[in-house]
């Protein structure tokens, strides 16, 4: 689904990643993790076209990515679906108008047809009919990422691109978002690229990890695999969590 090949990113003569390969299958949930700094951000945002690399290329279902001007950033975003740590909602919006904004202004979706559509989103994600009304600051954290995520799938996106999904939540709502995923990932057949700092995430749902370390991907593979690599981020990061 997504070909990495031979990408080096800098940016003002300070490289970020040399010669970096990478191979995301259909239908596999990929983390991303890294010390602060490793590039996993930038990395995301090269998946998705908002960054150019310096050489090599990045294809997405055998395309390769064009640079992206500004202006087209909000369609990226719709078109694959993108969670990321700024991606807030629209405060003066309802909850409803936050998740069928990406259906207005693609133009092309029928008027009668938006409210079934965000509605069986709202549900897709757990939440209730009536909290369609409510604006994002009547919200619990774990409420608005669902709200943010019903918003990045309202287009059916065949990919999902996380950053730091759980951040910012308490231990029991990041565990219901993450169930949550698992949950939409099965019954939408979702690719899913994440960055997360968060150990439990990562056995909970993904398949295959990605370690940046030194601007260069260390070692990519099952999770098993790569906790049990002698790396002292690795050993670092995982720490308590594998023998
Ligand atoms: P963190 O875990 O702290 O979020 P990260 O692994 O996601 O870090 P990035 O945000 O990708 O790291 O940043 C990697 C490096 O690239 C950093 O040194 C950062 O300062 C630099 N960088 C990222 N974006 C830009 C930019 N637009 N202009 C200049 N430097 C940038």
């Amino acid at each position: 689904v997504i070909e990495v090949d031979n990408v080096t990113t800098a940016f003002h003569g300070h490289v970020v990643h040399r010669h970096l390969h990478l191979t995301v299958m259909p239908g596999e949930v990929l983390a991303l993790i890294g010390g602060s700094g490793s590039g996993k951000t930038t990395l995301l945002r090269l998946l998705l076209g908002l960054e150019v690399p310096q050489a090599g290329t990045v294809k997405i279902f055998g395309h390769p990515l064009g640079r992206c001007a500004q202006r087209d950033l909000e369609r990226v975003r719709y078109r694959w679906g993108v969670l990321f740590q700024n991606g807030a909602l629209f405060s003066a919006l309802s909850v409803f108008d936050n998740i069928a904004l990406p259906l207005r202004e693609l133009g092309s979706v029928p008027r009668d047809l938006i409210t079934p559509l965000v509605m069986l989103k709202l549900a897709q994600v757990g939440l209730q009919p009536e909290d369609a009304l409510k604006r994002p600051a009547e919200l619990s954290g774990g409420m608005v990422k669902r709200v943010s995520l019903a918003r990045a799938l309202i287009l059916d996106p065949p990919l999902l691109f996380l950053d730091e999904p759980t951040a910012g939540l308490d231990p029991d709502s990041s565990k219901q978002f993450v169930k949550l995923l698992r949950r939409l990932r099965q019954e939408l057949g979702l690719t899913v690229v994440m960055v997360t700092h968060d150990v439990d995430t990562l056995f909970a749902v993904v398949d295959r990890v990605a370690v940046l370390a030194d601007q260069h991907i260390l070692a990519c593979g099952p999770l098993a695999e790569v906790a049990r690599l002698p790396h002292p981020f690795v050993r670092n990061f995982f720490l308590g969590h594998v023998e």
